[in-house]
């Protein structure tokens, strides 16, 4: 026994530490670290949690600099850990600078607060003062002048150069340098106001404010929504030529397909395609569905739930409606305690003229731009925004219903089994607390984005469709505000009536269509 359920879990950016890789994350690695230890049961560790996961996913494009970490004393195993270095009282927080030799146990940081701006700060000045060794990812964060920027013009072979623009005391300009760590082909320094020949040469009254710099007579100020990091970083990473790093850089000619594979469909990048909920409904139903040739228990309880909530709110062709009302007509008169996919087929394929699920998987919206792209889970995502939107507006009773019909239809049959682990962790941890229709569509855009957030850069990420926190400012800006801390923040009622648009079945297009 001993081993617990602790506060983090695999879908957080929290690296969970065990006698296994306790040495390996904290000694001897280029990256600083800095870690929880909790106990499980600590009631104030329960209340940190939240915080220390936000942070966590918050800094995530900066771990090559630094990692956050956690370990959960009140486990047996981790025991001898804890004891190790020493933790009396939980939590506790140790920064380990890159580097740091096998006998450290880490700077202790007392006192800290508990809000993430303020952690972010902390972990800024960390870095800072551990200047040698440095880890060798982590970009420059001092003040850069006017002599070092002409210098470096002149020998940076055109990357983009960008100045941050701020007050003394202001994070913003080491935020977005290291929200920038992982990006090609674009450096970030910052100027402080006081740096006058800089401030004065470009002009800046504007604090802070964004400059990209080529020469000392050309240079641009970058347009953002707001002046703050989230709008600062996102509009650098997506300038032109910018990439990730490690990443081919997107080329036009990915597009154009040989006479093997489907043609490339140009869709409008801001609208949902009803082709891409047909072949949705088609993959699952006639592909995902068949590998299972016998279904019961928990799994044929999830068929019927994804199955009625189909039926219900699939804002569909009167013919795809017809399909799936008759599907779900046969599965409710089934009374056995399981059914065999075979007979399921032949009640999803009974044909008529008004009445039939086309036989097509033919992605537009969702098209990837190499076949191993988007696609199927681009669709299911879609799919299940579109239900959770048609059972706000047709008012239904039940608002788990959309949620736990694709918890259950996830858990039970998604392919992508590692995807079906962290959708669980997610609907564990909140989908109970769903307790409105709105907040069922909001519950999905954030964990979707919640998701975004822990794939972007991952292999599986297309680099012509990159994985942001959605809607992005130039698809909807009043979704966007700031807090008077400067924070970024989701303006929610913004949020769900942009949803209420995007995926409501008037706003669907129908193009590509059999
Ligand atoms: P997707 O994330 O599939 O999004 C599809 C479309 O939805 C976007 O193009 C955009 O128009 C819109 N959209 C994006 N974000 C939001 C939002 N927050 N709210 C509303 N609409 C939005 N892959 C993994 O590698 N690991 C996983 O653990 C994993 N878990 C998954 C769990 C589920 C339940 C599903 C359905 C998929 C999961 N995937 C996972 C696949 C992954 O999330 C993407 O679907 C896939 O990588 C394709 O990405 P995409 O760029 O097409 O965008």
């Amino acid at each position: 026994g001993g081993v617990r359920a602790g506060l983090y879990t695999d879908s957080d950016q929290v690296a969970i530490l065990t006698p296994d890789n306790v040495d390996a994350v904290l000694f001897q690695s280029p990256s600083a670290a800095l870690l929880e230890f909790y106990a499980s049961w600590c009631g104030h560790c329960i209340a940190f949690s939240p915080a220390w996961k936000q942070l966590a996913l918050d800094i995530k494009e900066w771990k090559l600099a630094v990692k956050l970490a956690a370990i959960d004393c009140a486990d047996e195993l981790n025991r001898g850990v804890c004891v190790r270095f020493g933790i009396k009282g939980y939590p506790s927080l140790r920064f380990f600078p890159a580097f740091s030799s096998n006998d450290s146990t880490g700077e202790d940081i007392s006192g800290f607060s508990r809000d993430v701006p303020s952690l972010r700060h902390l972990i800024i000045d960390k870095l800072e003062s551990h200047k040698t060794p440095t880890p060798p990812a982590c970009p420059p964060l001092e003040q850069t002048s006017a002599r070092e920027i002409d210098s470096y013009v002149e020998n940076s072979g055109g990357q983009n150069l960008a100045l941050v623009f701020e007050g003394n005391d202001s994070y913003v300009g080491r935020e977005v340098i290291l929200d920038l760590l992982q990006y090609e082909n674009i450096m970030v320094r910052r100027v402080l106001r006081s740096e006058e020949e800089l401030v004065s040469r470009l002009g800046v009254t504007d604090f802070p404010s964004v400059y990209l710099y080529n020469t000392h007579t050309n240079f641009t100020r970058l347009p953002v929504l707001r002046e703050a990091r989230a709008f600062y970083s996102y509009a650098l990473q997506r300038l032109p030529g910018v990439v990730r790093e490690g990443k081919p850089r997107p080329e036009e000619s990915d597009f154009i397909r040989n006479h093997t594979e489907e043609q490339w469909r140009p869709f409008n990048k801001t609208r949902v395609y009803m082709s891409d909920l047909e072949s949705a409904l088609h993959y699952s139903l006639r592909v995902e569905l068949a590998s299972h040739s016998i279904i019961s228990g928990e799994d044929l309880t999830a068929l019927r739930r994804y199955i009625s909530v189909l039926d219900k709110y699939f804002p569909g062709r009167p013919p795809v409606k017809n399909a799936l009302k008759a599907v779900n007509d046969w599965l409710q008169k089934q009374e056995g305690t399981s059914i065999n996919y075979s007979d399921f087929r032949a009640a999803l394929n009974t044909r008529s003229t008004d009445s039939y699920l086309p036989k097509v998987e033919r992605w537009v919206g969702c098209q990837g731009s190499k076949q191993h792209f988007r696609g199927y889970p681009c669709a299911m995502w879609t799919l299940f925004h579109t239900l959770t939107v048609q059972a706000l507006e047709t008012k239904s009773r039940d608002p788990q219903e959309v949620l736990q019909a694709m918890r259950r239809y996830v858990s039970s049959f998604f392919g992508c089994r590692p995807c079906a682990v962290h959708f669980e962790d997610m609907a564990l941890e909140s989908m109970n607390r769903v307790i409105s229709l709105r907040f069922a569509v909001l519950w999905l855009w954030s964990h979707h984005n919640q998701v975004n957030a822990r794939l972007a850069g991952e292999l599986s990420e297309d680099p012509h469709f990159p994985k942001v926190q959605w809607p992005p400012p130039d698809l909807c800006p009043a979704c966007h505000s700031l807090k008077p801390s400067g924070e970024h923040t989701w303006v929610q009622e913004e949020v769900l009536s942009f949803l209420k648009n995007y995926y409501s079945a008037q706003h669907l297009l129908h193009d590509f269509l059999s």
